[in-house]
């Protein structure tokens, strides 16, 4: 067993790597159009983990991650290294290609599927383990970082995901992934060894499905398969990293392994914990206290504390970051418009580092050693503690009496006989989720507002143009109920969080979503209110175009907390509850406006739901408390809609009944009578939306199709309470595609409403 490497006393466990101007984002999609080559493509990302390293270096780490570089995604990464790709993509010769195709797919193949990474809003692609196949180890890409960061000479830790993490991740085609454990650690130890040849001192393998409910064994397979990794002749030292919650009872089981470190998270779990746990004192406790995935300043303070506090039980401790930062913006420097206090209640990647620097330095040489730079943060504390901002009376009393009159609406009987009398709808109404094509000329007029080139004025006749044009088109079609088209929208958080008081929306606070994909999630660090109306000249502004009804589009509470990086000063539920009280001032500003029909839309429901089944139910209770506070305050007569856009909404089933929308829409991966029973049997009684087609390919589904779903649909669901629309918005797609699909959908509703009996009843 390895026992000469040096113990490490500050890491993060992995970084940021879509460059702090989002170069790999241009160079990938240059790459894909064919616009540079495959040289060019290298060259970009080899310069990026230099620049990555030496900073890492620069700032004081002992150990810096390597092979968290990805062009794509760390588990298509670990599943090319495992030798796991599904024979359909498998046979694509040339290595780049295949990655590539794995990813987005081809015309001819299919890519992997993409969900959540934990309660992330990143996206990885979900291995897929068929019979087919066999692991083999290809390491080319973990030794190439390697040996380029010993050329730079870098204090380099190989990170690689752990193989339980990654088979817990991944599907089968049957049986369970995980049932290959065994199998696949002797992969693994064949790489331990290939590193420690090649000079790795420390690797790093990631587990973060230890702290979840995803295996009901993970304590015995932790260490079961640490003991044997851990047990080889010939291997560096090992760093099991977890994170995103606490171990619980696998904590003593993987430190009763002889791995040499264990990495626990210390934002979402709690040091008492850990050092309570005596198999630790011959540990390195890698104690991740400085927050990875949000963007608030560390107490310093506070953390010493913790970290005081194991130093009693553990071995040794390291300082690091509580999950890889990649979840966070590269700097605080990029944003010059943040004011003063609210830039010093902040940390973003590479204050972060700085943090952890600072922190293994307390340690080392006591709390004097870094006097200076606790005094700021307990500054910066006391600064957002003291900041008006942050303690809205008004608000917060009246989502108290709101509360205390009880946020609920009328019966749902009585709200659909008033709203059938006042919409008068075909039975089976068509309608779309919301988005309309966002076209070169929507994006070309938010640019040229942007750089100055037009003024607002402009810029908003521009986008009534592009409204009416969505209206006429609708028309033509013959839908039910039209929507505007959210032409104004760059994002569906952003675009209210900048009208929102208490969000700062960031200029540059770029994180990755997915492959080359990049988000902005707004900080919301205040109390929030509405200073004025959000969305109502929009909406109303298409109304007057039509005699249809036009459904106002809104985003929900939960929502705009998964898409934002949210205070950490209290509960999320209170924080959700303002956010829903600004959305239920603009549903009454909507319905004063004559608006009859109001969508919150809430496609994030499902990702907010904790790791942990016994912290789901608190979870679920605020969320349906915080849509109901959003949408109890119109009349019965005003139709309230939601969308939800996840296919597998087993846990939060109840809570879509819960909610209570008068109508929801929902994307239908599996059979329709499937999800429609599902909602039968958690006793749903309102109207339901299946998506009849998948927006996210650019097939046209024909009509015989969609009629032939929506007939399967009504054998769960009575004609009174079906809609019929795609399953997502449409903003991704061209108007061509949106034109014939539409077509189509509405061709099949009035063939199924032709052969139902009767007209729709009350
Ligand atoms: N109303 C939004 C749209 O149509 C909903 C987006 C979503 O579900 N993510 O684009
Ligand atoms: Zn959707």
């Amino acid at each position: 067993m390895s026992t000469t490497a040096t113990p490490f006393t500050a890491a993060v466990l992995g970084s940021p790597r879509i460059g702090p101007n989002r170069e790999l984002k241009r160079a990938v999609e240059k790459y894909w159009a064919g616009r540079i080559d495959r040289g060019e493509l290298e060259a970009v990302a080899a310069g990026l983990r230099r620049e990555t390293w030496r900073a890492l270096t620069a700032a004081g780490l002992d150990s810096v991650p390597v092979n968290t570089f990805s062009y794509y995604d760390q588990v298509l990464d670990t599943a090319v290294l495992l030798g796991a790709l599904p024979s359909r993509v498998a046979v694509i010769p040339d290595e780049l290609d295949r990655y590539f195709a794995a990813a987005r797919g081809t015309d001819v193949i299919a890519p992997l599927e993409m969900t959540k990474w934990f309660d992330t809003n990143y996206h990885y692609l979900v291995p897929e383990i068929g019979p087919e196949i066999t692991f083999a180890l290809n390491p080319a890409k973990v030794l190439a970082e390697l040996e380029e960061a010993a050329a730079h000479n870098i204090p380099a830790r190989p990170v690689v995901i752990g193989p339980i993490t990654f088979l817990a991740l991944s599907k089968a085609g049957n049986g369970a992934p995980i049932d290959r454990l065994d199998e696949l650690v002797g992969v693994y130890a064949e790489l331990l060894e290939l590193l420690a040849d090649n000079g790795a001192q420390w690797v790093q393998l990631d587990e973060p499905v230890l702290v979840t409910d995803i295996l009901d064994n993970g304590a015995e397979l932790a260490e079961r398969t640490y003991a044997r990794l851990a047990g080889l002749a010939h291997r560096p030292a090992l760093f099991a990293a977890t994170y995103f919650g606490e171990l619980a009872d696998v904590l003593p089981a993987l430190a009763r392994t002889p791995v040499e470190a264990i990495g626990v998270d210390l934002v979402a779990g709690r040091a008492a914990a850990v050092a309570a746990v005596p198999e630790l004192a011959d540990k390195l406790v890698v104690a991740g206290v400085v927050d990875g995935r949000n963007v608030w300043r560390t107490d310093l303070e506070a953390a010493l504390g913790s970290l005081d506090a194991l130093s009693e039980c553990a071995g040794r401790v390291a300082v690091s970051t509580s999950c890889s930062t990649l979840h966070v913006p590269y700097s605080l420097g990029a944003e010059p418009q943040l004011d003063d206090a609210l830039r010093s209640w902040l940390a973003f990647g590479s204050e972060k580092v700085t943090e952890v620097v600072v922190l293994a330095r307390g340690l080392k040489d006591g709390p004097d050693a870094i006097a200076a730079e606790v005094a700021a943060s307990n500054g910066a504390i006391a600064s957002r503690k003291n900041d008006p901002r942050l303690d809205n009376g008004e608000i917060r009393a009246r989502i108290s009496s709101i509360r205390a009159s009880g946020a609920e609406r009328g019966p749902a009987d009585a709200r659909r006989a008033a709203q059938n009398d006042r919409l008068r709808l075909p039975s089976l109404p068509t309608t779309t989720i919301g988005s309309y094509p966002q076209t070169s000329a929507i994006r070309l007029a938010r640019a040229d507002l942007r750089a100055g080139r037009i003024d607002a004025a402009e810029y908003e006749r521009r986008m009534r143009a592009e409204i009416a044009d969505v209206i006429k088109l609708q028309e033509q079609l013959g839908l039910d109920v039209l929507v505007h088209g959210e032409p104004e929208r760059n994002d569906m958080v952003q675009y209210f969080a900048e009208q929102l008081d208490g969000f700062f929306a960031t200029q540059n606070g770029w994180v990755q979503s997915y492959g080359s994909r990049c988000v902005r999630p707004p900080i919301l660090y205040g109390d929030v209110a509405r200073p004025k109306p959000m969305t109502v000249v929009w909406i109303t502004y298409a109304q007057s175009l039509t005699d249809k009804p036009v459904k106002g589009m809104l985003t929900g509470p939960v929502t705009i907390l998964a898409w934002s990086f949210v205070r950490d000063d209290q509960p999320l539920a209170d924080t959700a509850a303002q956010v829903a009280l600004a959305i239920r001032d603009e549903t009454v500003d909507l319905q004063a406006a004559g608006i009859a029909i109001i969508q919150v839309d809430e496609p994030a429901l499902r990702e907010l739901l904790p790791l942990r089944s016994t912290d789901q139910g608190a979870y679920i209770e605020w969320a349906v408390e915080a849509f109901r506070l959003a949408t109890s305050g119109v009349a019965d007569a005003t139709q309230i809609h939601t969308h939800l856009c996840y296919s597998e909404f087993g846990e939060v089933i109840g809570a879509i009944a819960d909610i209570d929308a008068d109508v929801t829409s929902i994307e239908a991966a599996r059979s329709h009578m499937e999800v429609l029973g599902d909602l039968n049997t958690a006793g749903f009684a309102n109207s339901v939306g299946p998506g009849v087609y998948d927006i996210h390919s650019p097939r046209i589904p024909g009509v015989d199709e969609i009629a032939s779903s929506l007939r399967e649909a009504l054998k769960a669901v009575p004609a009174e309470r079906l809609w019929v629309n795609p399953d997502c918005g449409l903003k991704t797609r061209t108007t061509d595609e949106v034109t014939e699909s539409l077509k189509h959908l509405v061709a099949a509703a009035a063939e199924v409403r032709g052969s139902e009996s009767g007209p729709r009843s009350g």
